[in-house]
């Protein structure tokens, strides 16, 4: 078996245990990202016929190259900070875009979404910390943006995504995904038209475990899965 595919097994197993532990979305199955920016195709090949079923891009323009030579059918999500000027090829690539955390943003995904005749699957991204160095929207702006991604027609919302902080002590993270997972909890009750709150998208190689367990049910998982990016 090759490294890739003994570490992908390592991380589903990681999340059955994190899974058996929790308390929140007990019943969600549980998908995970890999995550391949700054990898080659060649190791997407490998983590795909290890098991892989979705596939995390955070650049529009390196996810088009390699869309056209990888071969193989899989899931594509965009987990990066979208432009709006990248809107229209963005919605050309992708089954699921984590970052929308805009009406700017919203509106280009419609028009780009539209065009093509499209329904595209989103997540809000919340900055729940509230770090100036990442992107996504405060808690408070949460509702606004919810109801008018409701109303658009070729736009889904599909749920919410955040980045925790990078911080030392891991389990730090904790309370706030604790926190995002009752905001998600608290959006599915909402009277919602078309929206379908389905997948709370949080955790990556050094928090998975802890989203998991606080409810996680999508996680976006790089390092862990193909070693250290080299940039
Ligand atoms: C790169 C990235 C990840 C994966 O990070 P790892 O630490 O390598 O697991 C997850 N989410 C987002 C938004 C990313 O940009």
């Amino acid at each position: 078996m090759s490294e890739i595919a003994e570490r992908l097994h390592t991380v589903e197993r990681e999340i059955e245990q994190a899974q058996a532990k929790r308390k929140a979305g007990t019943d969600e199955p549980v998908g995970l990202i890999a995550v391949t920016k700054n990898h080659g195709v060649e190791a997407m090949r490998e983590a795909i016929d290890a098991g892989a079923a979705i596939i995390g891009e955070n650049r529009v323009q390196e996810a088009a190259q390699k869309k056209e030579t990888l071969e193989r059918s899989v899931s594509w999500h965009l987990i990066g900070h979208l432009q709006t000027n990248k809107a229209k090829q963005a919605v050309r690539l992708f089954d699921l875009i984590h970052s929308v955390d805009s009406e700017h943003l919203l509106d280009a995904v419609q028009e780009a979404a539209q065009k093509i005749h499209k329904v595209q699957d989103i997540l809000i991204q919340v900055n729940l910390a509230k770090e100036d160095s990442k992107f996504g929207i405060y808690k408070e702006d949460l509702p606004i943006l919810v109801q008018k991604a409701d109303m658009m027609k070729n736009v889904h919302l599909a749920g919410l995504m955040c980045i925790a902080p990078n911080y030392e002590d891991v389990e730090e993270c904790r309370p706030l995904f604790r926190e995002m997972r009752e905001i998600f909890d608290r959006l599915k009750e909402f009277p919602l038209f078309s929206s379908e709150m389905k997948y709370l998208s949080m955790g990556m190689t050094h928090d998975y475990r802890i989203a998991v367990e606080e409810g996680a049910n999508l996680v976006r998982v790089g390092t862990a899965i193909f070693g250290a990016r080299q940039y």
